[in-house]
């Protein structure tokens, strides 16, 4: 007999942005030279504190199962880090922790999405985004956005969008792969539509947070409309922020319900979040927070060098990110040279530098670059593009 996968499977294919960071590990691994830019992931050490704190919860014997939603540790530093970061005063009951913030997603999503559902998605996205979603049953719908509109949806464009059937804006900003950012005053203006529209829930991924390279504080919705609270599922996480991409940990607030239904799949999909890694969250969020500053600003330096290198290589153009460590370069004049952006990206991976062709993120003829690569890394690497490409 021949196995054969669910019918699901077939909705979905392999995440276009592992599967090039595992392509880069099996070429190193084989001992080609090749620079990864494309997964997100901060080059930085773990924070010292954060280490010590592992390797404490492995000798005290913290190595058995967890409540499933995360230890009350974790829930309580999770609830301080989302009152003293994003504003979000919420009680520790209404957290949950998962095996990092794709996971929240995929639970969330699971836990609400019949058949023939629709989920409004900003595009470009993040790839992972749309794929959930169709997992589910339901239909990812995009609502297109580009450079001339700073990569932001409209008010105007989300009331034409929603339907008796859609069940979810997904909301990410800083946004991945653009960088984007939400002001409050445009998070206020879409606000305003969606009380129009109260069975739409809104997922507010704010894991790049903390990586904001322009003017102002961090706006986040259920701050800014705390009377749409009640249906905004926020989702962060230490990994971007702390370096912390390996342990899998995300943190996850919303409405009691919610939570409960996602604790619910949670407990028969994967059980607790790792222990050690929990205990690791827990000094993340409650220890020092000062290096976040100076990690920041030596991400808007390479962000800044990433630019203008890209910029220079004709035939490329990029704007400038406001947050996150992501770079969504357009490459149009060169596609008749390439085809397609997957040839343009084989052909960087051909150049030692391996990149993630727009495709995956619902764009088109261009590569996303992650700058949260080792300074040297990064420099020679952006040398490579140029040399490939002229
Ligand atoms: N979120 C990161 C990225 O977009 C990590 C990889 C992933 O989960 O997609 O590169």
């Amino acid at each position: 007999m021949k196995g054969r996968a669910a019918q699901a499977l077939a909705r979905i294919s392999a995440s276009r942005t592992t599967a090039m960071t595992d392509r880069a590990i099996a070429l190193r691994a084989e001992g080609r030279d090749i620079i990864s830019l494309s997964v997100g992931e901060p080059d930085f050490p773990t924070p010292p504190h954060v280490i010590a704190a592992a390797k404490a919860a492995l000798d005290a014997g913290d190595t058995r199962y967890t409540a499933v939603t995360g230890t009350a540790a974790l829930r309580e530093a999770a609830a301080l880090h989302f009152a003293r970061d994003l504003g979000i005063t919420v009680p520790p009951a209404q957290v949950i922790v998962s095996a990092g913030g794709k996971q929240a997603i995929f639970l969330a999503m699971a836990a609400t999405l019949d058949s023939g559902d629709e989920v409004l998605i900003p595009a470009p996205w993040w790839v992972s985004y749309p794929e959930i979603v169709r997992y589910t049953g339901a239909e990812p719908v995009a609502l297109p956005t580009t450079p001339a509109t700073g990569y932001r949806i409209s008010a105007e464009q989300l009331a034409a969008a929603i339907t008796p059937r859609t069940r979810w804006l997904l909301l990410n900003s800083p946004g991945n792969p653009t960088g984007a950012t939400y002001s409050a005053e445009a998070l206020a203006a879409l606000g305003a539509v969606l009380r129009r529209h109260p069975d739409v829930m809104v997922l507010s991924d704010d894991i790049y947070a903390p990586l904001r390279y322009g003017a102002g504080a961090h706006a986040t919705l259920a701050v800014v409309c705390p009377d749409l609270a009640e249906r905004v599922l926020t989702v962060s996480g230490v990994s971007k922020s702390h370096a912390m991409t390996g342990f899998r940990i995300g943190v996850s607030t919303g409405p009691a319900w919610l939570i409960s239904a996602m604790g619910t799949l949670q407990s028969h999909a994967s059980g607790n979040p790792c222990s050690i890694s929990q205990a690791a969250a827990v000094a993340a969020f409650t220890g020092p927070q000062d290096f976040l500053a100076d990690w920041r600003e030596r991400f808007r330096v390479r962000r800044d060098l990433a630019v203008a290198a890209l910029n220079a290589v004709p035939g490329l153009s990029t704007p400038v990110p406001d947050g996150a460590f992501y770079c969504l370069v357009d490459a149009g004049p060169l596609m008749a040279r390439f085809g397609s952006d997957e040839a343009l990206a084989l052909h960087l991976l051909d150049h030692g530098v391996a990149v993630v062709a727009a495709s995956a993120f619902g764009g088109q003829d261009g590569f996303r670059i992650s700058f949260a690569a080792d300074d040297a890394r990064l420099a020679e690497a952006l040398s490579r593009i140029a040399k490939a490409l002229t």
